[in-house]
C-alpha cells in the first residue's frame, strides 16, 4: 500500500497491534494476523505525521546506498530476489488501472538496461530499480506496461503513461540523471 507517495509493505505475523519501522529499502507495517484492511489503513492514516519525519531518513538511506560503492554478488542475488516480489506487486498495482496483463516477468541485473518489454508481453526489469526512489521504480513499470498497448514511444504511448503516472517525466529525469551512477554498483562479474 502507498500512503502520500511512500510505500508501504505490510506484513502479518502472530503479534497484538500494529507498528511501523522504517528500513533501509523502505517502510514495514507489522500487522496481527487478523488485522482487517480497514484497521491497517487507519493505522496508517494517523500516523501520516511519523511517515513524513521518517520518510527522509528512508530517502537518506537510499541516498548513502547510491554512494556505497560495488555491490557484492550476494547483495545483487538478495535485490533480484526481493525485486521479484517488489515487481509483481507493483504490476499488480497499474495493470487494472491501465486494463493490461502481463504475462512472465523476469528480475535481472543488467548493465545498460532498466527494463524492456517483449513482443510476447513478457516483461523485465533491472532489480538495481530497488535501490532507486519507488517513484523510478513505478515509472518504469508503467513504461514498460505501456508497451502492452502500445509497442512504441508514440504521443499515444506517452498519454497511457501519463494517464496513471502524471510525474512520469519528473522520476525519468531522476533515472537518466542518477542511474549511470547505480549502473556502476554491479560488479565486475555481472
Ligand atoms: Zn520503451
Amino acid at each position: 500500500m502507498t500512503e502520500m507517495g511512500i510505500r508501504i509493505k505490510v506484513v502479518r505475523s502472530k503479534r497484538r497491534s500494529l507498528s511501523l519501522q522504517v528500513k533501509p529499502q523502505g517502510v514495514i507495517l507489522h500487522a496481527p494476523q487478523q488485522a482487517s484492511d480497514d484497521e491497517i489503513r487507519a493505522f496508517v492514516h494517523e500516523h501520516r505525521k511519523w511517515l513524513i519525519t521518517h520518510a527522509s531518513r528512508v530517502a537518506r538511506a537510499r541516498a548513502e546506498a547510491l554512494e556505497a560503492g560495488k555491490l557484492s554478488p550476494e547483495e545483487v542475488a538478495d535485490l533480484k530476489e526481493e525485486g521479484k516480489k517488489v515487481f509483481r506487486e507493483r504490476i499488480a498495482h497499474y495493470e487494472p488501472m491501465l486494463g493490461v496483463r502481463c504475462r512472465r516477468v523476469t528480475v535481472r541485473a543488467q548493465k545498460t538496461k532498466w527494463g524492456s518489454c517483449s513482443a510476447a508481453g513478457n516483461l523485465n526489469f533491472n532489480c538495481l530499480l530497488l535501490l532507486a526512489p519507488p517513484e523510478v521504480l513505478d515509472s518504469v513499470v508503467v513504461h514498460e506496461l505501456c508497451h502492452l498497448k502500445e509497442m512504441n514511444h508514440s504521443a499515444a504511448f506517452y498519454r497511457h503513461v501519463r494517464s496513471v503516472f502524471p510525474e512520469y517525466d519528473r522520476w525519468n529525469h531522476w533515472l537518466k540523471e542518477h542511474g549511470p551512477g547505480l549502473l556502476q554498483r554491479l560488479p565486475e562479474s555481472g
